[in-house]
């Protein structure tokens, strides 16, 4: 069987449904193809699920632009969806004197970024709003919150199909080629068939280097390396000894052992990194040590045997250990010289918080000149 369409949107994560949510408000006829049965099975659905403010992303960067502007669109969103969230807040806190200079540098580099928010704490500030915390000093986000990530990703697919969008099931793109005026997909599972559109955008999340080498015409001189960082989380049952997010100091590809709560109240630390070769979400129970002694530095009270394994969630990260965190990488027909084609590569955090951000910024590269070359 083939077919022709207009858009079409290789996968149903967050970034991919709020892609195609842009692309079907703005008239377009949209497709959007997923392997797994569900939305939102990978990535997702597998993180802190943490509205970021924007802090530690080099200024000027799509991280820090997409992460600020996202984190506005997102708490409006929300409001208009009646999306569950909670606009918590977070502390950053310097377990001792040595890291206090961190913390000055988090408020330069958020205030370069546009957030001018932070409020710098003593000790005892901290303590006053945390109890059970420990430090030398602290930074308070206000305006960091956490979110229902299935419900958001729930109201994106729904106004997209509202649209008239599809969102297909079980249709992994296998492979493709790019063609005078268009790009043909090949798509798997049990009915395979080939789909002529007019525009792509590769979503594919931790896939999206796979799909990009399966579609011939992509020089492979514009898909960049894919380094897998997987991260752990364990949950503290009953009641949460916190009411606000509490980071340590970032380091090491992540942003510490934190502790989160979910929107029931559910506390819960991480993630670690661990660099993996292959996608692979089982759970070491044998990282708890660490866990223990990260979060006993800023949780000294925290009791033994009181972590239980929670989930693991895998960041498709630019660079690899050692190296200084990538910023994102969306490329338009400028960047690979392919009309009609968006491609997105390591949309590691903070994509959901910039999820509603970069589907504009992906439609402005399909409506710019290099863009109307597909049409
Ligand atoms: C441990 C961890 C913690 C995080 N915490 C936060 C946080 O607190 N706040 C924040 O803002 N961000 C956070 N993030 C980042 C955020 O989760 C991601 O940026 C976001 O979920 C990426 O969404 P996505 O749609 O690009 O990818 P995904 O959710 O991975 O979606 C990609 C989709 O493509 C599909 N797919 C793959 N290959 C194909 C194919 N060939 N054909 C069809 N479909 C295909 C997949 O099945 C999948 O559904 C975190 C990430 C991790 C790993």
């Amino acid at each position: 069987m083939s077919e022709k369409i207009d858009c079409c949107v290789i996968g149903a994560g967050v970034v991919g449904l709020a892609i195609a949510r842009r692309m079907a408000l703005a008239g377009r006829e949209v497709i959007v193809l997923e392997t797994h049965a569900a939305i939102g099975m990978e990535t997702s659905s597998r993180n802190s699920e943490v509205i970021h403010a924007g802090i530690y992303y080099p200024a000027g960067g799509l991280k820090a632009r997409l992460c600020v502007a996202g984190k506005e669109m997102l708490y409006a969103y929300c409001a208009e969806r009646g999306i569950a969230h909670r606009r918590l807040g977070k502390l950053i806190v310097a377990t001792g004197d040595e890291e206090l200079p961190i913390l000055a540098r988090y408020r330069a580099s958020a205030a370069a970024n546009g957030v001018h928010d932070l409020q710098p704490l003593s000790d005892e500030d901290a303590q006053q709003l945390e109890p059970e915390v420990r430090c030398a000093g602290a930074l308070l986000s206000p305006s960091t919150g956490i979110i229902d990530s299935h419900a958001l990703m729930l109201a994106l697919q729904g106004d997209a199909e509202r649209e008239g969008a599809s969102v297909v099931f079980l249709s992994p793109v296998v492979s493709g080629r790019v063609e005078n005026g268009g790009i043909t997909l090949g798509v798997g599972g049990a009915e395979p068939m080939k789909i002529t559109c007019r525009t792509v955008v590769n979503a594919a999340g931790l896939s999206a280097q796979a799909v990009a080498h399966a579609i011939s015409g992509i020089p492979g001189s514009a898909i960049p390396p894919l380094y897998l960082a997987k991260g752990h989380y364990f949950t503290l049952p009953g009641k949460a000894p916190f009411s606000r997010l509490v980071y340590p100091v970032a380091g090491g590809g992540g942003l510490g052992v934190h502790v989160t709560l979910d929107l029931g109240g559910q506390a819960k630390f991480g993630p670690d990194v661990s660099w993996i070769e292959g996608v692979d979400y089982s759970f070491d129970e044998s990282r708890a040590a660490l866990f223990y002694q990260a979060i006993r530095r800023y949780y000294p009270e925290l009791s033994d045997g009181a972590l239980q394994p929670g989930y693991t969630g895998i960041r498709p990260k630019l660079s690899g250990p050692g190296k200084a965190a990538a910023d994102f990488m969306i490329q338009g027909p400028r960047e690979h010289g392919v009309p009609g084609l968006v491609s997105l590569y390591g949309i590691e955090s903070p994509g959901l918080t910039a999820s509603l951000a970069i589907a504009e910024h992906v439609a402005g590269l399909l409506d710019d000149g290099a863009g109307a070359k597909a049409k």
